[in-house]
């Protein structure tokens, strides 16, 4: 081991001569390829001392992640990554991840991301749906291998994200879940204090983090790296600026253009209610429940895009339409003074929001007829209860097929406008 360490400090110590640095950068890719394999196997010995319980008289901790935190003096999150693909390696609870690590494949970093990834999808996982942990574990490990076969450029941030849009794949229900119980947890509190300021705090669903971001950032002042403001004050002034607006054209009869702006790509079948295709993503890959996007799109602007479905690359690009403009938006809301719920609301009709009577996915055209005003209440409502109904519906037509034909379902075509 001493030798291999000189050899390598002599290499590195050596006066760099022009023209050599492409060769410097080679050796260094590969001795951290040496070093992750290195890491790899005195993983898997450590986690063996783990097992058979060696660990605390010898070592005098009682798990390997504290003991390699206080010997190695590394991070807590460097340290479990150790000990979890040290662990795994050691049971064979990963067997492919195991042997595309040995290959050099993955990398030590990338390994740890997928079994991460994996633990924490069978973890959150619904058991109903799901119940084998084993069977559930070995589909997320063989797609996310899959995943970073096909896109070897894929950073490890990047294999995180998959994971949990994998996750969401495999078990649709648990993003509406999540999502359904963030929101029924929701809140925000105001309080003032003696000293003449105040505390505001709020909480709720990630969809509804996204458009507070989104919000946040369009209404924040430009950017000017000399004013010297943290984070937190540009997203203060941002708020306030929000709310300046909305202070200020709450009477407005012409509906404003969406100042904030949330790129979302799903499929037409996600969409649709159909299950075990991908999920909705926003552009750095957070999933969106569907209900979240269902909602949010009467107030949108749509484009067609045709992705081959294998790398995600993008075939063609379709014009871009808004669903519902400002003006059949006001023709449409004319005749009601508050929101449209069958069973009856007292919203006023300036605190809602279009809505497409027939869905639009469904068929449903973006006309005067067609649209009504919802509040946000019932509009996440009409869509949580009509995206279940629909997920009954697709089952219900999958499991009608006989033989089941190979090949993804067709997607509805929503109307051009
Ligand atoms: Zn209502």
């Amino acid at each position: 081991m001493l030798a291999a360490r000189e050899e390598a400090t002599a290499f590195f110590s050596r006066e760099l001569a022009p023209g050599c640095e492409g060769e410097v950068l080679d050796q260094a890719t590969r001795l951290w390829e040496h070093l992750d394999q290195i890491k790899h196997h005195m993983a898997t010995a450590l986690a063996r001392i783990e097992a058979n319980g060696q660990l605390l008289g010898e070592g005098g901790q009682r798990d390997l992640a504290t003991w390699m935190r206080h010997s190695f003096a590394i991070s807590a999150t460097q340290a479990n990554e150790m000990a979890t693909v040290g662990r795994t390696a050691m049971r064979g609870t990963f067997p492919d991840t195991t042997r595309a690590l040995e290959e050099g494949e993955l990398s030590f970093g990338e390994a740890a991301a997928v079994v991460a990834g994996v633990e924490r999808a069978v973890e959150k996982r619904n058991s109903t749906d799901n119940p084998d942990p084993v069977l559930f574990a070995a589909k997320m490990e063989h797609g996310l291998l899959a995943f970073k076969q096909e896109r070897p450029n894929t950073s490890v941030a990047g294999l995180g994200r998959a994971a949990h849009q994998m996750g969401a794949r495999l078990d649709p229900n648990r993003v509406e879940r999540d999502h359904e119980a963030a929101h029924a947890q929701r809140g925000a509190t105001l309080s003032r204090t003696f000293g003449g300021s105040f505390l505001f705090q709020a909480w709720g669903s990630a969809a509804d983090a996204l458009r507070l971001e989104a919000v946040l950032e369009s209404y924040a002042n430009p950017h000017d790296t000399d004013d010297g403001l943290s984070r937190a004050q540009r997203d203060y002034d941002g708020f306030m600026n929000a709310v300046g607006r909305a202070q200020t054209h709450q009477e407005c009869e012409k509906p404003s253009s969406p100042a904030a702006l949330i790129n979302i790509l799903i499929p037409a079948t996600t969409l649709a209610g159909c299950e075990g295709q991908d999920p909705a993503t926003t552009q750095d890959g957070r999933v969106v429940p569907t209900s979240a996007v269902r909602e949010l799109l009467g107030e949108s602007v749509v484009r067609h895009l045709m992705v081959e479905h294998r790398t995600g690359a993008v075939l063609d690009v379709g014009h871009e339409y808004r669903i519902a403009t400002p003006q059949i938006k006001v023709a449409a809301f004319v005749g009601h003074t508050t929101c449209a719920w069958q069973h009856g609301c007292d919203v006023p009709l300036k605190w809602t929001q279009a809505d497409h009577i027939v869905e639009w996915w469904q068929g449903g055209r973006t006309s005067v007829e067609n649209i009504q005003p919802l509040c946000s209440t019932h509009n996440r409502l009409k869509h949580r209860w009509g995206l279940r109904r629909d997920k009954r519906m697709w089952a219900g037509r999958q499991r009608g097929r006989s033989p089941s034909p190979a090949g993804p379902i067709p997607a509805p075509r929503p109307p051009r406008e």
